[in-house]
């Protein structure tokens, strides 16, 4: 059953938000043990929150939109007296001292928060196989990886633990693996949700988003988290934009633009893309020629720069956004001598391989001497980005292209190779850097039979046709996303 008509029965009163939440309490129960999403499963709490919330519709109150939806949070969401530990040792222990505002708007919503789902360590990866906690296998092939770094998110809602989930997009970790676990996924406009209380990795690029089984449930969950908050100083000051509102206005007269370079086309093309998948792609574009788009091929060629700039300015930002984990106010210690020793004790101990590579990396790149020849030339890319995509946007509403090179990739596949797994998010790390919204919708599958996501991309504050042309794409795809999964 959808989010939405979960919402509407238990706000008739025609179903228990008890019910509901012992139902997906029993299908993780049931599957939880082989795919391994949640790092935290929160049965009591979910149980009563979900008899307050049948305590409001028995008084003749509404609940809110969500009124007893399952929600899981990915596990860099604070949750106050929660663990939360950004799939890493080192938060280990640590119980944050207040709620991030998305799970304040999710409670205001009626929502019931299930669980905190498995993610690569501080969201640094594209497999969540850099779980300090052991990696979350793909619902629809548990040989496979389910994408990341949102993977727990993606594999949660895939395997029908939870409708919605939600998980943050720093280069595509909300995208990618939404299309390698064949669900929705959105990385809202930077600054359209609040990153407030969200553990930071890259503070400029990251961005909270919904997963859901289709397009609706997305924009539901969406409106229901987005909108200002004056906690976050990069939050913009726009209120959620109404998206169920137009999901049903269709795409005539949309112009949209498949974007060459990264599509595996064109002459300065980036290479790598999977030939079924550039095969759903162009599927993909026939069904929104069909509704009445007019589908062009688009040029954006700064792209193809987009992943070198990323690999610099996200480490750089990481690298000093994870200093404050120091053996001294969050999680483990490990004692020594003095201090100095006890922080790096501690580093050592408590972060893993990528999460120290990454802060080498963005540390030498910040180093004097070397800050404009990698930091400043990376923001310099940044800006032609920004520029390429405004001058696509005088000729198209959006735009299109895959959402990942291939399908969902064989677990340990890419672990030992960071440059292959790095280039899963070519086609995702350009919106992060425009701040633009982009989602990926499932549209069939691959010749392993494995989801293919399409990415649909739209400038800042583009939602609402971006959301038009993912409902166009999700009927063109043989409706809900999720519908074998549904009961
Ligand atoms: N896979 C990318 C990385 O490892 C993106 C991660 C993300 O979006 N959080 O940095």
């Amino acid at each position: 059953m959808s989010a939405l008509s979960l919402a509407a029965s238990v706000r008739s009163g025609e179903r228990s938000a008890r019910g509901i939440v012992e139902e997906h309490l029993a299908a993780i129960a049931d599957g939880e043990g082989e795919i391994h999403a949640f790092n935290l499963v929160t049965t009591d709490a979910a149980l009563e929150r979900a008899d307050r919330v049948d305590a409001v519709v028995a008084q003749g109150g509404d609940p809110g939109p969500l009124a007893g939806v399952p929600v899981a949070l990915k596990d860099n969401m604070c949750t106050r007296g929660v663990p939360t530990t950004c799939g890493s040792l080192i938060l280990d222990g640590w119980r944050p001292p207040y709620d991030a505002t998305v799970v304040e708007r999710l409670d205001a919503a009626g929502a019931v928060i299930i669980g905190k789902t498995n993610m690569d360590e501080f969201a640094m990866g594209s497999s969540t196989e850099n779980s300090a906690f052991g990696p979350t296998l793909n619902p629809r092939d548990t040989t496979r990886v389910p994408g990341g770094s949102s993977g727990g998110s993606a594999a949660a809602v895939a395997a029908g633990f939870t409708p919605l989930s939600l998980g943050s997009d720093t280069g595509g970790s909300i995208r990618q693996p939404a299309a390698l676990c064949g669900v929705v996924g959105v990385k809202p406009t930077y600054g359209a949700v609040s990153r407030y209380g969200l553990v930071a990795f890259a503070s400029s690029l990251d961005q909270i988003g919904p997963f859901a089984r289709n397009v609706a449930d997305a924009a539901l969950l969406l409106e229901a988290v987005a909108g200002h908050d004056p906690l976050d100083s990069t939050s913009i000051p726009v209120s959620a934009p109404d998206l169920l509102g137009v999901l049903d206005r269709g795409v005539e007269g949309l112009r949209v633009g498949i974007i060459e370079e990264i599509s595996g086309s064109g002459p300065t093309g980036l290479e790598g893309f999977a030939p079924d998948v550039q095969s759903r792609l162009a599927e993909a574009a026939e069904a929104l020629a069909a509704a009445g788009a007019v589908v062009e091929k688009a040029s954006v060629p700064s792209t193809v720069f987009g992943l070198s700039a990323y690999y610099v300015i996200a480490p750089a930002e990481a690298s000093s956004n994870l200093a404050r984990f120091d053996g001294v106010r969050f999680g483990l210690r490990v004692d020594a001598e003095n201090t100095v020793d006890m922080n790096a004790a501690t580093r050592t101990a408590g972060f893993g391989d990528e999460v120290k590579r990454r802060i080498m990396l963005g540390t030498y790149a910040l180093s004097a001497g070397y800050y404009d020849a990698y930091y400043g030339k990376s923001q310099k890319v940044r800006t032609l980005i920004v520029e390429d995509f405004a001058r696509a946007y005088q000729s198209f509403d959006l735009l299109l292209s895959p959402t990942a090179p291939t399908t969902a990739f064989p677990i340990g596949e890419k672990v030992d190779d960071p440059m292959l797994m790095y280039l899963n998010d070519v086609c995702t790390i350009p919106s992060n850097l425009a701040g633009h919204p982009a989602m990926s919708v499932p549209f069939g599958v691959g010749d392993d039979g494995l989801p293919v996501g399409v990415q649909v991309l739209a400038p800042a504050n583009g939602e609402p046709s971006m959301f038009r042309a993912a409902a166009v794409l999700e009927a063109a795809a043989g409706g809900s996303a999720g519908s074998r999964h549904d009961s």
